[in-house]
């Protein structure tokens, strides 16, 4: 039986990683149940490690780095 893709689907993880936004060499990344729920730990490592100002087109290039992922 085929796996369907279902974006709705309240069960599907997302992951992160840092050096698809920041600098290529940061290994730090981070997967949780929601976007919601990994977007302030994502702002919060971005300003901490990398004094990066969290503005709208940051928060435009972490929301479509991040992958969601089949739980
Ligand atoms: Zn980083």
């Amino acid at each position: 039986m085929p796996i369907t893709e279902r974006e709705e689907h309240g069960k599907d993880k997302v992951s992160f990683r840092c050096s698809d936004v920041g600098p290529k060499n940061c290994e730090w990344q981070i997967s949780g149940n929601s976007e919601a729920e990994i977007m302030p730990k994502i702002e919060q490592h971005g300003r901490e490690k990398h004094n990066m100002k969290i503005d709208e087109d940051t928060r435009k290039k972490v929301h479509s780095a991040i992958h969601k992922k089949a739980a």
